[in-house]
């Protein structure tokens, strides 16, 4: 009859499987025309174990459990399970099963029940690839921060159970800002990668190690019972011992295109899940494993450090050096730092507070032997005189939005400094001083009128003065920049490209930007005299430079053999001419080299 032909028509048409079970025998009474692709199943083949229908093992028991509830389903009522099945050609596909009761007994117990059997498989890739996506880093394809808490949380959860803790490493690789603003992003994306691939190698498969910032990694390591009879390591020794690995695997250079980056990375370590700790959440031991890895960096970097009660009770190195610049630019900005003053740092008035002090490092004339100037670097000492590498804190105070009060500090005692040398020191007249300017002072509309300022109230001439920038600043640099370095250029401020030379896209910034010289990376300088590359980079630089009528220094020069390896008519700058010092020192180098004349 025309109902029959109708529905027949609809089942044989629809893109899903329709069948027909009896409950007890698991035999199918119907199935649609889909049915054999989809599910495999023809109407009257016995001995399908329907529970088993095509299901892959490690599922069978969701189809079972479904099937045992389908007796509790009223009419209508509507039970959806999927499952994969096998198939012969993908390895298995994913199936969604929707089943309702269709004929029952006459104690209203269901002998035959309906399902509804749709491929998801294309659905269920795309969830994954979503999932994946919410919880992965697409650039290493690890584990993102949160994947990790779930991870952690698991680990803990696990540790606890057996009375095992688990180690947590943070990595922070260093300088490797430095790699992403000579270089650009796309080399500094091929460290990350790189770093994550041995990040790996570094570890057991069933090793988490996630991404969970720019350059930050962190690595969770569970000491599993194997049940062998060798003495399990603990995770004290496992985390040790890996840490040691990554500082090892992760710090030999990375090859990117034509040049090679030194890289290295700070590891902090903690442990949680023993005993004694049954609070810590995974926000905790992250943030203690933060903490050693901040203490490892303020260490010098290339090193591991653990996590100890003394460092968990303590603010974290990185809030401990935020605290120590904001006293140190507080104290300075009540005019400590005023024209004339002596050469002593500013000091806080609190006994908690960081001193900030410039440090001045000799910059030399390859050709004459003449001292050119120097370059001023910025100091953090805490309360007691330990320094803080520059790295750490000019980090920092980008991070807590304190580098431009920092920068102008610098500037001002410099110039204060070289006012003070011109007007007390024989021959001091030639002396130039570089400042370095990070990307934000450089980007700020007021940085014309702040330098020109500084200058003004020293009476220094602005051809005194020279301003180095890195690459990044130029890669940037948007028209308000290149117009505010037009003008410093133009009232006779040196501009000096810094790190030069591992940029792939340097050159065009020589032409298009107001520059008068270029320094370059002490990475090169650091492979001279044996390193063909290097060799070749600094010639060919130095040779540019020339035919653009722009000056050229090469900084970090500390051996005999790099100096002499050098082409004619560079400025020289590096240990084996000159360690930063204090101004004092900086004084008699200069007085040093008027007597040696
Ligand atoms: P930079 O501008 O490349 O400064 C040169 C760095 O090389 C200094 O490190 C200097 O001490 C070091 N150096 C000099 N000669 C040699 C050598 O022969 N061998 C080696 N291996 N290194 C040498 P420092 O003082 O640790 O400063 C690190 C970085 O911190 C600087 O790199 C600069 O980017 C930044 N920085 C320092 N002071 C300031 C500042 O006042 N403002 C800003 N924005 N950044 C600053
Ligand atoms: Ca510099
Ligand atoms: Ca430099």
């Amino acid at each position: 009859d025309r109902a029959a032909a109708f529905s027949a028509a609809v089942l044989a048409a629809s893109p899903d499987a329709i069948v027909v079970d009896e409950l007890i025998s698991g035999r199918s009474v119907y199935a649609s025309r889909m049915a054999a692709e989809i599910v495999g199943e023809t109407a009257g083949v016995t001995d399908v174990a329907l529970a088993s229908a095509g299901a892959q093992p490690e599922d069978q028991h969701r189809l079972a459990e479904a099937l045992a509830a389908v007796g509790d389903l009223s009419d209508g009522q509507v039970l959806q399970v999927r499952y994969r099945s096998r198939d012969a050609e993908s390895g298995h596909r994913w199936l969604s099963r929707r089943i309702t009761p269709f004929r029952r007994d006459e104690d209203g117990r269901p002998v035959e029940i309906l399902s509804v059997v749709r491929d998801v498989s294309d659905i269920v890739a795309a969830e994954e690839t979503l999932t994946h996506a919410a919880l992965h880093d697409p650039l290493t394809g690890l584990p993102n921060r949160t994947l990790l808490s779930d991870r952690l949380t698991g680990a803990l959860f696990r540790a606890r159970r057996h009375q095992q803790e688990v180690a947590v490493l943070f990595c922070d690789l260093d300088g490797f800002k430095r790699v992403n603003d000579s270089t650009g992003h796309a080399a500094g994306d091929a460290v990350l990668v790189e770093t994550a691939r041995r990040l790996r190698d570094c570890l057991r498969s069933l090793d988490t190690v996630a991404r969970v910032g720019g350059d930050e990694f962190v690595v969770i390591v569970e000491p599993l019972d194997h049940g062998d009879t060798v003495p399990m390591p603990t995770a004290r020794q496992l985390g040790e011992s890996v840490a040691r690995r990554i500082v090892a695997t992760v710090g030999k250079p990375v090859v990117v295109g034509e040049t090679s980056q030194s890289i290295t990375v700070s590891v902090g370590l903690a442990f949680a899940g023993g005993a004694g700790d049954a609070e810590m959440t995974a926000e905790d031991v992250l943030r203690d494993a933060d903490a050693a890895m901040y203490r490892a960096k303020s260490r010098g970097g290339d090193r591991f450090e653990v996590c100890d009660p003394g460092l968990q009770s303590d603010l974290t190195e990185r809030g401990r050096v935020a605290s120590l610049l904001r006293h140190a630019i507080a104290s300075s900005s009540d005019g400590v730092d005023s024209p004339g003053m002596s050469t002593a740092p500013p000091r806080g008035r609190a006994t908690c507070a960081g001193a900030l002090d410039v440090a001045y490092q000799p910059i030399y004339d390859a050709d004459t032997g003449r001292l050119a100037g120097f370059e001023a670097l910025a100091r953090l000492s805490d309360s007691g005189g330990t320094p803080v590498p520059p790295d750490v804190f000019i980090n920092v105070a980008e991070e807590i939005g304190l580098i431009r009060p920092l920068g102008m500090q610098v500037l001002k005692q410099a110039c204060g400094a070289l006012a003070r040398w011109r007007s007390t020191l024989p021959d001091a007249d030639h002396l130039t001083m570089a400042i370095n300017l990070s990307a934000r002072q450089a980007h700020h509309p007021d940085l014309v009128d702040e330098v020109l300022a500084a200058l003004a109230e020293e009476h220094l001439p602005p051809d005194k003065i020279v301003l180095e920038l890195t690459e990044s600043v130029l890669i940037q640099a948007g028209p308000s920049t290149v117009k505010t370095f037009q003008t410093l250029h133009d009232a006779g401020v040196g501009i000096h490209i810094d790190d030069f030379g591992t940029g792939y896209s340097s050159l065009r910034y020589l032409v298009e930007f107001p520059v008068t010289a270029v320094k370059i990376d002490r990475s090169f300088t650091a492979g001279l005299p044996d390193d063909p590359t290097s060799l070749s980079i600094v010639r060919a630089v130095a040779g540019l430079a020339r035919d653009l009528n722009l000056g050229c220094t090469v900084e970090g020069i500390e051996t005999v053999e790099q100096q002499s390896s050098l082409p004619d008519g560079v400025l020289l700058q590096g240990y084996l001419l000159g360690r930063p010092g204090p101004a004092s020192s900086a004084e008699q180098t200069i007085l040093a080299h008027q007597t040696a004349k």
